[in-house]
């Protein structure tokens, strides 16, 4: 990427502007005695730490989470300085935007169907969005997107295992538009641990406008927590460090994702235990009367084409089981969005189907 060139993409007054600097900022250093950022230095309601190590609650947490960051850094094999950490992925997504993206003037490209929160914060932040469907096999149309870039193109976000189709995006297309396009490439890998692909992280060092976003909401499941990632170069994370709320991210929720970053291998249990589910729930599927399609799924979720979605979504919500209707969402005529549950609740979902009679 000889053309990419980050102070140029990222917006003038971001660029200019001077970030606040917050007294844990200002010191971090060693000291017995803390008067210099009006805490209550009496103590906090919640008296009981939120575990073993945590800080207490009365005093501002670590700006920029430098313990969990190392701890993920270690896991991840990528240094401490690349990483973003955000009130969820959605966090980082709107950061993004707020970096690079000038109201009105700019745009990005979108390839639905796909998450929703792109659109979502291109919205509120007032930022066009160019919207390149996928093609019908669900990969990205290279040519219909180099053909929507423009000068005021600043990112393009690929969804890879795809929301919420599932599919991996071809890896070679993805380093295609790493290596053509002087914007910011998102691969958004909320899915990651359930692929067969591997992660783009790798090849941060080999691409200056790469960002990848990863979250704890799925396979790590702690959606309740509400904790995102974003990996890219120093330069990039500096940006995000700029534009963050200073204090983005409360102690507790640093110290129960140190704590859940103890337990990889229950982690990794679950997501072996939930692939094998997909793929058993996957065939159980296909062979109902209703299925006109199970599509490869390389997510916790699977898209299935029905005779009439409509219909089956109601009936499976009277009987107690919410699923995604996404049949109104383009490529997805017909289609419900299924996620991989307990083994029981497959079966019983299973059993709601075979009762149906159209
Ligand atoms: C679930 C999901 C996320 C996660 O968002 P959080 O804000 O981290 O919970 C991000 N991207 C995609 C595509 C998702 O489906």
């Amino acid at each position: 990427m000889d053309s990419f060139n980050l102070e140029n993409l990222v917006r003038n007054n971001i660029r200019k502007m001077r970030p606040y600097s917050s007294a844990r900022h200002e010191f971090s250093g060693e000291a017995t005695v803390f008067l210099d950022a009006n805490e209550n230095a009496l103590g906090s309601p919640l008296r009981f730490a939120v575990s073993r190590d945590s800080s207490p609650l009365n005093r501002y947490p670590d700006p920029l989470q430098h313990r969990l960051k190392e701890q993920i850094a270690r896991i991840k094999g990528i240094s401490p300085s690349r990483i973003f950490l955000g009130n969820g992925s959605d966090e980082a997504i709107d950061l993004l935007f707020r970096i690079f993206c000038e109201p009105v003037t700019d745009n990005v490209i979108i390839c639905p169907p796909t998450y929703g929160m792109y659109e979502v914060c291109a919205d509120i932040n007032n930022v066009k969005v160019k919207e390149v469907p996928l093609q019908s096999d669900y990969q990205l149309d290279l040519e219909a997107i180099a053909g929507s870039i423009d000068v005021f193109t600043k990112l393009i976000f690929i969804c890879s295992p795809n929301n919420p189709t599932g599919n991996s995006i071809y890896r070679e297309d993805i380093e295609l538009l790493l290596n053509n396009f002087d914007g910011i490439v998102v691969v958004d890998e909320a899915y990651i641990n359930y692929a067969r692909q591997r992660s783009f992280l790798p090849e941060l060092t080999e691409y200056p406008n790469l960002v990848v976003l990863q979250t704890f909401s799925k396979a790590w499941g702690l959606a309740g927590l509400r904790l995102g990632m974003a990996f890219a170069s120093e330069e990039v994370i500096h940006y995000f460090n700029k534009v963050k709320y200073p204090y983005n991210l409360g102690e507790h929720t640093q110290a129960l994702a140190l704590e859940a970053l103890q337990q990889m291998e229950q982690i990794n249990d679950w997501t072996r235990q939930t692939v094998e589910q997909r793929e058993w729930l996957a065939k159980q599927l296909a062979e109902l009367p209703v299925t006109k399609h199970v599509y490869p799924s390389d997510a916790n979720f699977l898209l299935v084409a029905m005779d009439n979605a409509d219909k089956l979504f109601s009936y499976l919500t009277d009987t107690g089981i919410i699923v995604r209707n996404r049949s109104k969402v383009i490529l997805c005529d017909n289609s419900l969005r299924i996620t991989v549950g307990t083994p029981e609740e497959n079966q019983q979902l299973l059993n709601a189907l075979k009762a149906y009679n159209a």
